[in-house]
């Protein structure tokens, strides 16, 4: 008996002291793992948006788009390689989105930063995925959506399903180089899924309210929606809004708005485009709003809206439009 009760009593004794070290121990690790941060930069701000979510308190990220970018043409500055170099990882959408990736992958080889490419492994759309030679089209091969006519289209971050496989991806990254956060990150992906997956609900309540199903669009940035959704855009520029029309693709699209009736025009919050602008004169257009998410605004950085808070709005924009 009074064994058992000494042995008690050393017993509680030892996990008092055993707490106490496990108390000072988490201090310290706490005050450590601020200046343990995973440093991460990424380019479209989904991508940033994403890493955000994900790393938590475990990750500093930034992207290296100026506000308001242009995301199909921005080079960067020797600062920013600089910083992409003494980075843990960059984390880019690859599929030729990015032209200037390839030329860094190459010039910082050496450098211990994680080049992650978000598609990796995904099957994306077929790019030049424009509604404006349809009616030539159909005459050609009845429309089908499995067509090749070049490259693939880069715009998968506005597509919620694709996104959360590029989530999955920047998770996975993050438990490579810090898994002991790997509890952390995992929680945090599924959270953000269940966000998207909410997204994708949205987009499908939509069409189900839908009286039509096409948009006149600045840049063709949304091929994803008629896939998943069967949201038909019918672009003025390219994939890239540089890639402008010819004067005879320029009165063909004039034509087709005209022909399905368009009322509305999406321009852009990055991008201002004058032949956008022509045939929004041309055709009488009234014009709303869509965000490509390629570089929030400064408007977006002051007011704090993120991913989801731009997704919306580009539902009630386009609520408005597919009436
Ligand atoms: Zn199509
Ligand atoms: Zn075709
Ligand atoms: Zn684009």
């Amino acid at each position: 008996m009074k064994l058992k009760n000494i042995l008690s009593i050393a017993l509680a004794s030892t996990l008092t002291l055993f707490g106490c070290s496990k108390q000072e121990q988490t201090n310290e690790a706490k005050s450590e793992e601020k200046n343990d941060q995973l440093i991460v930069y990424t380019t479209v701000y989904p991508l940033q948006h994403f890493a955000q979510q994900i790393g938590g308190e475990h990750v500093q990220v930034e992207s290296v788009y100026p506000p308001g970018v242009d995301a199909h043409t921005y080079e960067p500055t020797a600062k920013t390689m600089q910083q992409i170099a003494d980075a843990d990882a960059f984390i880019y959408i690859g599929q030729g989105m990015e032209g200037f990736v390839d030329r860094i992958i190459q010039t910082l080889q050496n450098e211990k930063v994680e080049f992650v490419e978000a598609t990796k492994g995904m099957e994306l759309l077929p790019a030049n995925h424009n509604h404006e030679d349809e009616h030539a089209h159909e005459d050609e091969h009845a429309h089908e959506d499995e067509h090749h006519h070049g490259d693939v289209d880069p715009h998968v971050w506005l597509d919620p399903i694709y996104s959360i496989q590029m989530a999955e991806t920047i998770k996975q990254t993050f438990i490579q180089l810090k898994p002991e956060a790997k509890e952390n990150f995992e929680q945090n992906f599924t959270s953000l899924k269940q966000q998207l997956e909410q997204l994708d609900g949205e987009f499908q309540q939509l069409m189900k309210e839908a009286k039509r199903n096409d948009i006149l669009v600045a840049h063709a940035a949304y091929g994803y929606w008629e896939k998943r959704y069967g949201i038909k855009q019918i672009s003025v520029t390219g994939l890239s809004p540089t890639n402008e029309p010819s004067q005879k693709q320029l009165a063909s699209i004039i034509q087709t708005a005209k022909e399905h009736n368009i009322r509305y025009i999406f321009f852009e919050q990055n991008v201002t485009s004058k032949i956008a602008e022509v045939v929004k004169n041309e055709i009488g257009a009234d014009v709303l709003i869509l965000h490509n998410l390629e570089a929030r605004t400064n408007d977006d950085i002051k007011n704090n809206k993120d991913y989801f808070a731009i997704m919306n709005e580009n539902i009630l924009a386009l609520k408005k439009a597919l009436q």
